[in-house]
């Protein structure tokens, strides 16, 4: 193929995404100096389009960024009153007090927000203060100068053909390039990964870990809604099965988040983490609160849980990793938003002292100093242990050393040191004659809904002519290799029914309906081939999500 010709714009900085990371680079970096050139690329049709966090935010983040926030009109509306924790049997619950809880699982001074509307506010706030935000803009490769260094990102390409060659209406897209790019893509990010595995950034670092988490907005009957009351549970459904738990968030308009997370280390390929969470919804307690009420959106993401031993080296000549790109979710207080936050500031003033010194295209060593010693790592570092507790010694055990070593490390120091996660997700799939096939109820149209009528609550959409971003690497592994050995679990865990094996002249046929895709990156997380490659579709693809 010839030689593609791009137009090239020059910037100081270019950060990938939209997020709560990339937002607050771009602001950080006008707020040091009004002059520097600054663009944010995001392939959402529109800031917040494919934000799902659903969220009970920790301010810090926002109080450091943006100290009047409040006089700005940041929409932080529904402070949370309440904060119940459960543990589900299959026909009740018991109640956790919350004495025993550390200080930092204490929502008390959070906000319940929409992520996607804080981040609508916060791109606001970047415009005014000069940086240009180009929505429905995917970044789909980076560009590299002459000494290996990261020098831009390709976005905008448009109209690929079927196949992905080039054809009559195909728009190249330009290069943009900058003294320094922020990958700011959030969970699994696909030019990130590229980052990490040519750098080598997390050699020496525990694998990354993973969940996939799923989420309803709900209107609910006005007598039953508590604004500001937050409730987490763990339990039923999922039991031994696999790690994870639901969260509810009564936001304000009678509106509640209801959502599940389940960890993608579980090794029972049977297990359908969209069918557990359906199932989660006819849970006596559950289903007192939505009765009567209707389900007004549905999304999916996957989300960090390696925390502070899987965060990679955080930058590389000219490059740096921000927010959920690197992991920084906070596992027992299921938060990352206000590491997403913090991370963009300190990467912004890295590169600002950098800038100013004429450097540029090298490391930001400050950066990756500042996220380590700083906020970020004292929040991270707390936590470290509960996760690989959990997946080694079951929900009750991590549950109490957890909330042990949590006590401990407020005081600065664990009985555990820092333990390992061992085998990333898709190692930990085990065949699936080792596990029994799960029986999951059919939902029932009111509490609980097929995957593809969820999916159309996700208003996503992908233009059929384009070539699939779903990439396989081996066509024939989904059923020769997927099928006899793990009952090809992509047909259960993606959370948008992706993934079909059909039967077709008697003989099964994998089948990729790409269409449905909501950017969860799930399977290119959980696939036990590693053969699916998540790639960025063009612009402007993908869900639509309102006020997730
Ligand atoms: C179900 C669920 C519930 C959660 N609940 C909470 C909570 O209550 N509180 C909390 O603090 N955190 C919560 N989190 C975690 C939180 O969502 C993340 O920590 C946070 O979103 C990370 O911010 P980010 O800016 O790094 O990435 P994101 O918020 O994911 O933003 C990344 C942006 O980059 C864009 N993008 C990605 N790749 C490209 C590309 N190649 N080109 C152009 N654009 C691109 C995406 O479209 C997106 O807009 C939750 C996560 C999930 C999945």
């Amino acid at each position: 193929m010839a030689e593609i010709e791009r137009e090239a714009m020059e910037y100081d900085v270019v950060i990938v995404g939209a997020g709560p990371a990339g937002l607050s680079a771009a602001i950080r970096l006008k707020q040091l100096d009004s002059d520097l050139q600054v663009v944010v690329l995001e392939k959402g049709s529109e800031v917040g389009a494919h934000i799902l966090s659903g969220a009970v935010l920790d301010p810090c983040g926002l109080d450091a960024l943006i100290p009047d926030w409040k006089e700005k009109g940041a929409p932080l509306n529904v402070p949370v009153k309440d904060d119940n924790f459960y543990m589900l049997g299959e026909a009740g619950q018991i109640r956790i007090p919350n004495f025993p809880m550390p200080p930092l699982m204490n929502n008390h001074g959070n906000y319940i927000v929409s992520m996607g509307n804080v981040c609508r506010w916060m791109a606001e706030q970047a415009e005014e203060l000069g940086v240009e935000i180009f929505p429905g803009m995917a970044c789909s490769e980076l560009v590299y100068g002459d000494n290996g260094e990261v020098k831009g990102v390709v976005a905008g390409v448009f109209g690929l053909e079927a196949d992905g060659s080039y054809g009559p209406n195909t728009e190249p897209g330009m290069e943009l390039h900058g003294k320094y790019v922020f990958l700011s893509e959030g969970v699994r990010g696909s030019l990130s990964k590229e980052v990490i595995a040519k750098y080598g950034l997390s050699d020496g670092k525990e694998p990354q870990k993973y969940g996939v988490g799923m989420k309803e907005i709900w209107e609910i009957d006005p007598a039953k809604h508590k604004e500001g009351s937050v409730t987490h549970t763990m339990g039923w459904p999922l039991g031994s099965n696999a790690g994870g738990g639901s969260f509810i968030y009564h936001l304000d308009n009678n509106q509640v988040y209801v959502g599940f997370v389940v960890h993608l280390n579980y090794k029972n390929p049977h297990l359908y983490p969209y069918m557990e969470f359906q199932r989660f919804k006819h849970h006596p307690m559950v289903a007192e609160l939505l009765k009567g009420g209707k389900r007004v959106a549905y999304g999916a993401r996957a989300i960090t849980e390696g925390g502070y031993q899987s965060m990679p080296k955080l930058v590389a000549p000219g490059v740096a990793l921000l927010g959920c790109s690197a992991g920084m979710v906070n596992v027992p207080r299921i938060k990352g938003n206000h590491n997403a936050m913090l991370s963009g500031k300190a990467a912004a003033e890295a590169a600002y002292d950098a800038i100013k010194v004429e450097r540029s295209g090298d490391e930001l060593a400050a950066y990756e100093v500042s996220v380590r010693d700083g906020a970020i790592g004292a929040d991270l570092k707390k936590v470290r242990n509960v996760k690989p507790m959990w997946s080694k010694w079951g929900l009750t055990a991590s549950l109490m050393l957890g909330g042990l070593d949590m006590w401990t490390n407020t005081f600065g120091f664990s009985l555990f040191g820092t333990i390992g996660h061992g085998k990333n997700d898709a190692e930990a799939t085990e065949p699936a004659d080792q596990h029994k096939p799960i029986d999951y109820p059919k939902p029932d149209g009111v509490l609980s809904f097929d995957r593809l009528t969820n999916v159309a609550f996700a208003a996503t959409n992908h233009e059929e002519s384009q070539p699939c971003h779903l990439r396989l690497g081996n066509q024939d592994t989904p059923i020769q290799v997927n099928l006899p050995k793990y009952a090809e679990p992509a047909q259960r865990y993606c959370p948008a029914g992706v993934y079909e094996v059909v039967e077709k002249d008697g003989k099964p046929e994998f089948v990729v309906n790409f269409q449905n895709c909501v950017h969860c990156k799930t399977c290119d997380i959980k696939d036990p081939s590693q053969n699916i490659t998540w790639t960025t579709p063009q612009g402007g693809d993908g869900p639509n999500y309102p006020n997730m």
